[in-house]
């Protein structure tokens, strides 16, 4: 007799800048039972972001209508005037092949979406080693203006208060042992009933 599989999703959040899309992305690599869910952004592309790869870049506009007409998960704005959402249709896509989700999301966010799938859900708080070291990070990363950063650095302090909500937390202090754990977390939960 066979069972169906329940459809489940993994939460990734973090503060920016604490290398979590590194993380996401080897967990992509790592697992091909993993897609990726594609968000909704009103902020514009930034170095080589793709439409419909990255995010679906959509018209305030465009976004305010799928907000009226219910089609989001959660949605947030996470910056001033910047809106993030994960479309109800981005899930049941990925779940319609039989995968896993995996989202890369705010900490609100990832509060959010474990509290909509509950036992469906594995969350993982991604920690950076400090807010100094997380500030440079951003730094390095060259991609925000100062401002930008200041603003970043701010929200992850607040949002490190937040890391109790998750089921895991993993420390991203050395990027070969961080990949190693959310290895180990991520097959449990994959392969558990
Ligand atoms: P970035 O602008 O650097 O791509 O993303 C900024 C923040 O928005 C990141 O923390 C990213 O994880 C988050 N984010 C991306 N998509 C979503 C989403 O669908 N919902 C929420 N709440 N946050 C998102």
């Amino acid at each position: 007799m066979s069972f169906k599989k329940m459809n489940k999703v993994i939460i990734f959040s973090a503060p920016s800048g604490s290398g979590k899309t590194t993380l996401v992305k080897h967990a992509l690599e790592t697992f091909p039972e993993l897609s990726f869910s594609i968000s909704c952004t009103t902020r514009q592309p930034r170095g080589e972001e793709k439409h419909g790869v990255d995010y679906h870049f959509l018209t305030p506009e465009d976004f305010r209508a799928k907000i009226s007409n219910g089609e989001f998960v959660e949605y947030e704005e996470v910056y001033t005037d910047k809106f993030y959402g994960t479309l109800k249709t981005e899930v049941e896509r990925i779940w319609k092949q039989g995968k896993t989700v995996i989202f890369d999301v705010d900490v609100k966010g990832g509060i959010a979406l474990k509290k909509y799938f509950k036992n469906q859900a594995l969350s993982i708080f991604i920690m950076p080693p400090s807010i100094e070291e997380l500030e440079r990070r951003l730094i390095n990363r060259n991609t925000d203006d100062a401002e930008t950063i200041r603003v970043r650095v701010a929200k992850a302090e607040e949002e490190i208060g937040h890391q109790n909500a998750f089921d895991k937390t993993v420390v991203n202090l050395h990027l070969d042992d961080a990949k190693k754990e959310i290895e180990s977390l991520i097959h449990h939960f994959i392969n558990e009933a």
